[in-house]
């Protein structure tokens, strides 16, 4: 019995498990599992119903269950002959219910009866005859109007063995000799029904495999399982404790059970999620410092003088929360959230300025060459004739270890360099600020949260401690804000951007007209591009965005491949490309205009020139690969054609879409999605995406129709995927783990007391990395 084995340790290799082995643990290593930490880690994605034993009659009519009863006719019937394959053969036995057992007809007409049939089951001729008393267990199903059961488990029983496994030990042997007609059938012992575990399984190892090595290894590992949260927790929510809640998991009584079990785990996970973003945050407060930046009616003058419009209220309210943070030496740790064209660039231009202003300095990080290289564009024209120095810094203008490289990081490390924008480029360990201030982010769905913490610490010197406040001496770090036009759904981000403070623009800049939005079929195509002509005669100007680049570079770079683009059956060669586009406007619909191309494959200077021209309007029609996804502002552009819609996700058809409607001249920006959905999600996001121009609305539904582990994708928030819990369902959890751990930090902000010793280490090992807290101590 597993129970009289040696207790096991959670990190126990599998391998050396009872029926495990070398062969097999290679198979397990196949779900991730290795320990049996991590086997007992394994839950059962859902249980089945198990009904227990009953006589044939006694069946239900779905759900597994067990009987036992008499084998009255069997038959082989052999797979027929298809176009030279063989299609399987089958064996079929009927159960009866032997004549003592009472049938639904009251002893009248035919005995209940159950089919058994097992696919590719010649083998069992030999075995199985009528006459013959058999326990079976399978999943039973009606089938014209009669159970079956298909590829049951069976066993030969003795004839009238009672239907129980477990006779009590006083009842008197059954007599084989007696003939089951003769013989009084006993009472049947009820066993009552049970919820079967149903795992994730792989090829070669199947879940009723796995149910049986984790139901002979919990009672063996439970005994020594040391729970890492504080009792008093679990207790206060009325939860199980941890080994109880395993035992749920995966031996339920009854649902409830099994629920109560999951909902522990749940929220043991959401816990340590929380407990290390407050941990990280708490570590910021008290070991960093920022400047605080001197703001007063001059400064916002002289800042807001640089501006070419009055900002929207909503915008100044934004500039509010910023310039308050701005002012403490707390570092910020801020998001920015609005729309597509919300006018997020001039509130973080704001704030940089306002490091400027104090002589110090700040970045702007972009995800990509030609959004930064837009930036550095509209802000030196901003600041045009003042004396501040903003360089760009990203790979295309100076490659690492370049002389240009060199020089502007030495510009960066003097001081002389007011504000650099650039792009991840930045990150280089090369690069080392004079004393930066503010550090802004755009786009930071782009990045991850990893990165959002890189620019903590660029400044070696430690920072005295302010006036007045005791404590050790703080290191320095700047001011974090990091944008993004991906709304994040409230759910989201308590998990992924739980210590960070939201800012939110609502509303566009002022004269802007709604985007008209249209869903074409590919055979409508040549009627848009009629229509395109119409709106290039006056003087409007277009984007029309195409999945790859083509030509020489053909595959280089195709719409990145994303979940819920899998379900195109189009090869890239399918795909319309820019290179031929390009060809294909220019000779034809858009013969009159210019028709010029930019994909992330142009050199930085021809990407820059043909930009220019667009924005200036020497290039009328602009055909581009996604790169034009995020930032490009070109007021004018009022028309934007997606080609192959389909295989764009929700969030990036907004994205694009938001290149155009950004004139304030009235004139009504349109839309066009040519789109061939041919899955039901494909079908979803073009009918959302043409419903509304609404990013709040767009993200609530992209994250219904991806689902929560999907929208960000695991890579893109750094995080470990959530094992248990699932976000939004377990949002009232998720509060209270958050509540829990804020309340933990705050008693004990680096979880040193005996008490938090293991928390603390299991923690570490769980999210340190992702969160940086290898170096919080
Ligand atoms: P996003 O939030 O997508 O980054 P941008 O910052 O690029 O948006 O702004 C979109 C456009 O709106 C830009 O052309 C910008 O100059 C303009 N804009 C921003 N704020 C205002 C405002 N208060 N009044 C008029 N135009 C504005
Ligand atoms: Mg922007």
């Amino acid at each position: 019995m597993a129970a009289d084995l040696p207790t096991l340790r959670v990190n126990t290799p599998v391998r050396d498990l009872p029926g495990v082995g070398p062969a097999r643990a290679a198979v397990f290593s196949r779900l991730d599992i290795a320990t049996v930490f991590d086997l007992i880690r394994h839950l059962p994605a859902r249980y089945e119903l198990h009904h227990g034993e009953s006589t044939v009659a006694g069946l239900p009519n779905e759900g597994i269950a067990s009987a036992v009863g008499e084998v009255v006719g069997c038959r082989y019937v052999p797979g027929k002959n298809r176009m030279g394959g063989r299609s399987q053969g089958r064996f079929e036995a009927n159960l009866v219910d032997p004549p003592h057992v009472p049938n639904p007809h009251h002893g009248v007409g035919p005995a209940a009866r159950v089919l058994l049939t097992w696919f590719n089951g010649g083998y069992l001729r030999r075995q199985i005859h009528p006459g013959q008393w058999l326990r079976v267990t399978g999943k039973v199903q009606l089938f014209n109007g009669y159970p079956q059961i298909v590829n049951p488990t069976w066993e030969p029983v003795e004839p009238a063995t009672p239907p129980s496994p477990n006779p009590t030990p006083l009842a008197p042997s059954p007599d084989h000799r007696i003939t089951p007609s003769a013989h009084p059938r006993p009472e049947p012992v009820q066993v009552g029904p049970r919820l079967h575990p149903v795992y994730p399984a792989t090829e070669g190892l199947g879940s009723n495999v796995i149910e049986r090595i984790i139901a002979d290894t919990l009672p063996r590992v439970l005994p020594t399982l040391v729970d890492p949260l504080p009792p008093e927790l679990a207790a206060h929510h009325s939860m199980p404790t941890l080994a109880e809640a395993y035992q749920y998991v995966h031996a339920p009584e009854h649902d409830d059970q099994a629920a109560a079990g999951r909902r522990r785990l749940a929220f043991n996970e959401l816990l340590l999620l929380q407990l290390g973003i407050a941990m990280r945050r708490a570590h910021i407060d008290r070991h960093m410092a920022a400047p605080a930046l001197r703001h007063n009616d001059a400064v916002d003058a002289q800042v807001r003088g640089r501006f070419p419009f009055d900002l929207t209220l909503s915008q100044d309210e934004v500039v509010r929360e910023i310039v308050a943070d701005l002012k403490q030496t707390r570092p910020m740790n801020r998001l920015l959230q609005g729309d597509v064209g919300a006018g997020k660039t001039v509130v973080a231009l704001y704030a940089l300025l306002l490091a400027v202003a104090d002589r110090k300095q700040g970045l702007l990080m972009a995800p990509t060459e030609l959004l930064a290289e837009q930036h550095h564009a509209s802000i030196s024209r901003s600041l045009e004739g003042s004396r501040v120095r903003v360089d760009l810094l990203t790979a295309g203008v100076a490659p690492a270890g370049s002389p240009q490289r060199l020089a502007l990081e030495a510009g960066i490390a003097s001081g002389e360099t007011d504000l650099v924008v650039g792009t991840q480029a930045l990150l280089s360990d090369s690069v080392r600020f004079h004393d930066l201030a503010v550090a802004v982010i755009d786009e930071q769905h782009r990045f991850g949260v990893v990165q959002r913490s890189a620019f903590r610490g660029l400044t070696d010197e430690p920072m005295p401690a302010a006036d007045g406040e005791a404590g050790p001496v703080k290191q320095p770090s700047p001011h974090h804000l990091v944008m993004t036009a991906t709304p994040i759904p409230r759910t989201l981000s308590l998990t992924v951007f739980g210590d960070l403070d939201v800012s939110t623009i609502r509303g566009l800049p002022p004269g802007r007209t709604p985007i008209a939005n249209r869903v074409v079929p590919p055979e409508k195509a040549d009627d848009v591009y009629q229509y395109l002509r119409t709106r290039l005669e006056r003087g409007e100007q277009a984007y029309v965005v195409v999945p790859t680049i083509g030509d020489a570079t053909r595959d280089r770079e195709e719409v990145p491949p994303s979940p819920d683009m899998s379900d195109t059956s189009e090869s890239s060669s399918d795909l319309k490309n820019v290179h031929d586009h390009v060809k294909l406007l220019q000779q034809t619909y858009c013969r009159d205009y210019v028709v010029a191309a930019v994909h992330g494959q142009l050199r930085r200077d021809q990407r820059e020139r043909i930009m220019d021209r667009f924005r200036r309007g020497e290039v009328h029609v602009l055909v581009a690969t996604t790169v034009i996804e995020v930032g490009v502002d070109v007021p004018n552009a009022s028309v934007m054609i997606v080609e192959h819609a389909e295989r764009f996700g929700l969030a990036q058809l907004h994205q694009l879409r938001g290149r155009v409607g950004r004139g304030d001249k009235g004139i009504r920006s349109l839309c066009v999605f040519i789109a061939d959905p041919q899955t039901e999600d494909a079908q979803r996001r073009i009918t959302a995406i043409a419903r509304t121009n609404d990013g709040f609305e767009i993200a609530e539904m992209d994250l219904e129709i991806r689902g929560m582990g999907d929208f960000f994708g695991t890579r893109q928030h750094g995080l470990p995927p959530l094992r248990v819990a699932t976000i939004p369902d377990d949002l009232p959890l998720l509060q209270l783990a958050r509540r829990d751990a804020h309340a933990l930090i705050e008693a004990d902000p680096t979880l040193e007391a005996p008490d938090h010793h293991l928390l603390r280490k299991v923690l570490l090992r769980e999210y340190g990395e992702a969160l940086g807290l290898i170096d919080v101590g």
